[in-house]
């Protein structure tokens, strides 16, 4: 390949010797041409008859011949002849030298061929070297052409294969797959990454066709590709198609087919295939990764937020807008703020996330509420992840716990009231236990004493002096009956109370119980009025009795030993009830839970009770379908009303 380098030729350049061959018989005509022609760039080589010059012009590239006519055996035109048959010399300019201008004449009619001229002898040194001369520079001229036509070509050449070698190894090389096939299809030329994405080797591809090396079911749409190609329907075609490999695997590939021509116009199919499984697998991958999550984001279950890093919101499902109450017009606008979504309380909160998203990328789930647009909130868990970079923003979750909140503020509520049920139970069995031993003591003291004396035998036969042992026995007894009952109607609940209505007159009722108990009232300091008017009703006469036994009791209790009022009027369909005492009186706060079981306001050192006396007025009247209350000023005394329908 490597060419030699251009002559150089030019103005500084040595002219190159040009041979020039002088024919004559006559030796002296051949010095005299030489003398004149005599110059360094010159060559003058001599032939003394016409057999010589034709062995001279097969041997040597000549310039110039001068050839005289007039030689025997082969004379100058014959010689010409041969001259002008030689391929080589046919060319070559032909000065006849000659005696007689009429024969020199004659014979230009019939030339033609090559350049020719004459000189006549005896010639002009002068006009012979410059005739001469003409040819010689018309020679250079063309040797000059020739040699740079060559040169031209050479370099044609070298760039021709140099574009076919770089043709080839780009084809080669390709990081796409390149294959030509004819017009039947089948392959004629593959390169190296061709065969490695079908995984056939050369010699099995170039006797297969495309449609051949696809998966049967994309055969049928290869085959109108290539059809309307070859029918010149399109210029190109893409389509991505499945290559049936040798060892059974398939490969995604894109492929791109088109007609070309080749050097003689025929026309050649060009496949440039693309590896694309990796492409498809992500694709695939990705959609699922997107199906699954569009499945989570529309499901409801949990709200989902992207927020740009400045905290606007730029995208959120269904479920996180209806947690803030805004609407998708709204988000699409850009309106929507995350810092506007969260309440000042949990700005700290809220801050601690964005140093863990700041450090970590994630900020672990926590509590915290969001603002709705019309001001409420919603209960939420939340935690969030950051994209890399940062600045690329969040995505955020929120579950709304509301219900679990409410939950938790019940389940905590229940805990309080069952720990105060606990307490109150606890107060009560320590408050029962001292309340039963009160009565016990005398009990117990008043009858071992009787049974000393009786023992001893001393007990006398007086029928007053037993009434009055046996008083206080009966009277504690008669108080540890009424604890005990109490203590099991504190036990019963609300719904286990069952009424036996009978029609009864309440005042009659009220009458009997304060005489019953007026010894316990006189002992208490109290003095009672009853004021009553007749009211008749079908109530449950043991529960009112009881009812009325308290409150009397209560009066008594609380009573300062004061005076007690006891009033039973009607009012339209109502019967109502009215004890009033003047003692020490119950607080605003207080009025209302004192009806509550176990709820006393009172220590226990000063006045005796379990608490419940007031509750079961309380769950008496509510089974009767009446209501309670009283009416206090603390210091001043109380009164309590019960309304029983009748
Ligand atoms: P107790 O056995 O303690 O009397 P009650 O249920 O009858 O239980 O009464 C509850 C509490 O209400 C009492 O402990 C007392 O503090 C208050 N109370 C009840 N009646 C009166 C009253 N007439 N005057 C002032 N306080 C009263």
């Amino acid at each position: 390949m490597d060419e030699p380098p251009l002559a150089e030729v030019g103005p500084g350049a040595e002219p190159e010797r040009v041979k020039i061959l002088l024919v004559d018989d006559n030796p002296d005509n051949l010095l005299a041409l030489e003398a004149v022609l005599q110059r360094p760039d010159y060559e003058l080589v001599r032939a003394t008859s016409g057999e010589e010059a034709l062995k001279r012009v097969l041997h040597d590239e000549f310039a110039l011949i001068l050839l005289d006519v007039a030689m025997p055996i082969l004379d100058g035109f014959q010689t010409a002849a041969l001259i002008r048959q030689r391929r080589k010399a046919r060319r070559i300019p032909i000065i006849f030298v000659s005696a007689m201008m009429q024969e020199v004449a004659h014979v230009f009619e019939g030339y033609e061929v090559g350049a020719v001229d004459y000189l006549l002898k005896p010639f002009d040194s002068h006009a012979l070297s410059a005739k001469v001369k003409v040819f010689v520079e018309l020679y250079r001229q063309g040797r000059e052409l020739e040699r740079q036509e060559r040169a031209l070509r050479r370099l044609e050449r070298r760039e021709r294969l140099q574009l076919e070698s770089l043709y080839d190894v780009t084809f080669e090389e390709a990081p796409v797959g390149i294959g030509h096939a004819s017009v039947t299809g089948r392959w004629m030329r593959v390169n190296q990454r061709l065969l490695d994405i079908a995984g056939r080797p050369r010699e099995e591809i170039l006797r297969l066709t495309l449609p051949e090396i696809v998966v049967t079911q994309d055969r049928g749409s290869i085959l109108e590709d290539i059809h309307a190609i070859l029918s010149g329907q399109a210029q190109k075609r893409h389509g991505e198609y499945r290559f049936l490999r040798a060892d059974g695997s398939t490969v995604w590939t894109a492929l791109t087919l088109s007609l070309l021509r080749d050097r003689d116009r025929k026309p050649v199919q060009l496949t440039i295939v693309e590896d694309i499984t990796e492409e498809k697998r992500l694709a695939a991958s990705l959609e699922a990764a997107e199906a699954r999550f569009a499945r989570l984001s529309e499901s409801g279950l949990i709200g989902i937020v992207y927020e740009r890093a400045d905290g606007v919101v730029l995208d959120a499902n269904e479920a996180f807008l209806s947690m803030i109450g805004r609407s998708r017009d709204e988000l699409e606008a850009g309106q929507i703020h995350m810092r506007e979504l969260t309440p000042p309380e949990y700005d700290e909160a809220d801050g601690h996330a964005r140093a863990e998203l700041r450090d970590h990328g994630i900020a672990r789930p926590y509590e915290k509420e969001l603002v709705r647009a019309d001001g409420g909130r919603t209960a939420v868990l939340v935690g969030c992840a950051a994209f890399a970079p940062p600045d690329q923003g969040v995505i955020g979750f929120a579950v709304d716990v509301t219900d679990r909140k409410h939950i938790e503020q019940e389940r905590a509520r229940v805990v309080r009231e069952l720990r105060d049920a606990v307490r109150a139970r606890d107060d009560f069995l320590s408050l029962a236990a001292h309340e039963l031993r009160t009565p016990l003591t005398p009990l117990v003291m008043q009858i071992s004493n009787l049974l000393s004396l009786a023992r001893e035998h001393k007990v006398p036969s007086d029928a007053d002096w037993l009434v009055k042992q046996v008083e206080p026995i009966d009277r504690a007894l008669n108080r540890l009956r009424r604890l005990v009952g109490t203590l099991l109607d504190a036990s019963r609940a609300v719904g286990e109370l069952r009424l036996e209505r009978v029609e009864l007159d309440l005042a009659n009722l009220v009458r009997e119980i304060v005489e019953r108990t007026r010894g316990d009232m006189e002992r208490a300091g109290c003095d009672v009025t009853v004021r009553t008017e007749s009211v008749v009703g079908r109530w449950d006469r043991t529960h009112l009795e009881q009812l009325v036994g308290n409150l009397l009791s209560n009066a008594m209790k609380y009573g300062a030993r004061k005076p007690i009022e006891v009033d039973v009027e009607q009012d339209a369909g109502l019967a109502r009830l009215s004890v009033r005492d003047h003692g020490i009186g119950i607080a605003p706060e207080d009025q209302q839970r004192i009806f509550e079981r176990f709820e006393r306001l009172v220590p226990v050192r000063h006045y005796g009770g379990l608490g419940v006396g007031l509750w079961i007025v309380r769950q008496i009247v509510l089974a009767h379908g009446g209501r309670t209350w009283v009416e206090s000023t603390p210091g001043e005394g109380a009164r309590f009303v019960v309304e029983l329908p009748r």
